[in-house]
């Protein structure tokens, strides 16, 4: 845990700070015992690291109020959703003020003939996804942890996942921003239009922004009509390569599957036998396809699809039948997560993102830097992009993290070395911040610095995330 040694004079300032914050907000709001803290210390990434307070706000006069006093007295900020990020985002490194956002959940309005709905922040992913889906509306981007993550963290992320390749991701459907800036000021960016070229576009600038920049307080959201009907394809393959072609195979034939997912052989044997999940020992790569539209589209996407991964020697093709099948086949793709712990008790897990047609390369460079087999390496994620979750696994063994830190080095050259990205959609935050300079050259860079130092000059967001420690 990281625990900073303060000095009798920033014990007295933070004294100060918490008095002025209980006078403006109340007690309800301000949270400052050492059990309350130790809730919001941690990440998915499991770093973890105190805050001195905690807000809980309800309304954006709260969080402008707590701004105000923060950019006084010069007071870190950490925004935090669900804390569900995998790049330490919501991880108080410098400990100072966490605000909770989770209490501002209302969906504002959904407003069907427009296309957009407006929310607050700490919204549930999949709960607005369920309320739009009542009016015939679909808001697509759908990362994994929807059930868990808020709306506020997905922009802050420029969330992705798993219906990325058809619909894009969060930045896709963002449309307007309330953000309250670092001095407590508040912007609307955007319109709530489903066009608007006026001036700069702010919007995109803050999406991704990972509460370096400002919190949003209300997000709205370009929403579209629902597809009438998914059905969902696996297909067995006993390579690795076999697999890769029949994905090129089935866009090279304009098919755009709703999902196009890929796991590897190590993440086929974490999840065999995991929570019921069967899967036979010759198989040692999978496709998992949803196809939506209407009744016809799809039946003859599916048969496309389905003769695609045939002429690419699939092992088996199992179209679901029902909608338990469904739920069936991506239980396997749900349980990978969890799963990998059977592996090895430590996971690094990378999102890097390289152009599809790379993909094959990637994983044979991945192979080659950990070819003594000293750890272990478990690949899956949304091929369909060229987003792959490399999984480095290793045990509570001397030298281990060590050396998967310096395997991941390595990987994020490679796949600067083939055109791609550090990060497909979790972010950067502290965790890959090392790597920012292999990606983006310092001119670049010394731009995204003058930035951040416009909007938060006295450097109170989010310290620690984002920039190399150099920057
Ligand atoms: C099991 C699992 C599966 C996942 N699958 C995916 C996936 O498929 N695709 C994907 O992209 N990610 C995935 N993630 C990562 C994570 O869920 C996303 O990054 C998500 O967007 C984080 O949302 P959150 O509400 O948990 O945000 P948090 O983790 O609380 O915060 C993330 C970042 O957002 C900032 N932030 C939060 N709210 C605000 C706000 N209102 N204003 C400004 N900044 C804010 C925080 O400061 C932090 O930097 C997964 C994580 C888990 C644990």
């Amino acid at each position: 845990m990281v625990m900073f040694k303060r000095t009798t004079r920033e014990d007295t300032k933070l004294l100060k700070v918490v008095n002025e914050l209980l006078r403006v907000l109340g007690k309800e709001k301000v949270l400052s015992g050492i059990e309350d803290r130790l809730c919001y210390s941690y990440d998915g990434t499991k770093q973890k690291a105190l805050p001195d307070i905690v807000i809980r706000p309800n309304t954006t006069s709260d969080v402008s109020i707590t701004l105000k006093v923060a950019n006084k007295y010069e007071i870190p900020i950490c925004a935090r959703g669900a804390g569900t990020g995998l790049s330490g985002g919501a991880v108080p490194l410098q400990g100072g003020i966490v605000f909770d956002l989770k209490g501002m959940n209302k969906i504002l309005s959904i407003c069907p003939e427009d296309f957009i709905a407006t929310v607050e922040p700490g919204v549930v992913t999949k709960h607005l996804q369920d309320e739009v889906a009542k009016h015939g509306l679909f808001y697509p981007p759908d990362p994994s942890s929807a059930a868990f993550s808020t709306i506020g963290g997905n922009v802050a992320e420029c969330a992705g996942g798993i219906t990325g390749l058809k619909y894009g991701v969060t930045r896709d459907y963002i449309l307007a921003l309330e953000i309250v800036l670092p001095d407590g000021s508040i912007i609307n960016t955007g319109r709530k239009t489903l066009r608007s070229v006026t001036g700069y576009d702010l919007t995109r600038l803050f999406i991704g922004s990972e509460g370096t920049l400002g919190i949003f307080t209300k997000i709205t959201v370009k929403l579209i009509p629902k597809p009438e009907k998914i059905d969902t394809l696996a297909a067995f393959f006993c390579e690795r390569d076999n697999a890769i072609d029949a994905a090129d195979l089935v866009i090279e034939n304009n098919i755009v599957p709703r999902t196009l997912e890929f796991m590897d052989q190590m993440s086929i044997s974490a999840v065999r036998g995991y929570g019921g999940v069967t899967l036979d020992e010759d198989v040692k790569a999978l496709l998992l396809i949803d196809i939506d539209g209407t009744g016809e589209n799809i039946k003859h996407d599916l048969s496309v699809v389905e003769s695609a991964c045939k002429k690419k020697n699939a092992l088996r093709v199992k179209v679901a039948e029902t909608s338990k099948e469904r739920e069936a086949i991506w239980a396997v793709r749900r349980s990978i997560s969890p799963a990998l712990y059977n592996i090895a008790p430590h996971k690094i897990n990378e999102d890097v993102c390289v152009p599809r047609s790379r993909i094959k390369e990637l994983l044979q460079k991945v192979d080659q830097l950990n070819d003594k087999r000293e750890i272990y390496v478990a690949n899956f994620g949304h091929i369909g992009d060229g987003n792959v979750h490399v999984n480095i696994m290793f045990k509570d063994e001397p030298g281990q993290e060590e050396i998967a830190e310096k395997i991941v080095h390595n990987i994020m050259v490679e796949v600067i070395k083939l055109g791609g990205t550090i990060s497909g959609e979790h972010g950067i935050g502290n965790k890959k911040s090392q790597f920012m300079d292999l990606e983006i050259l310092p001119k670049e860079l010394s731009i995204m610095k003058k930035l951040k130092d416009f909007f938060d000059p006295k450097g109170i967001m989010n310290p620690g995330k984002l920039f190399p420690s150099s920057a």
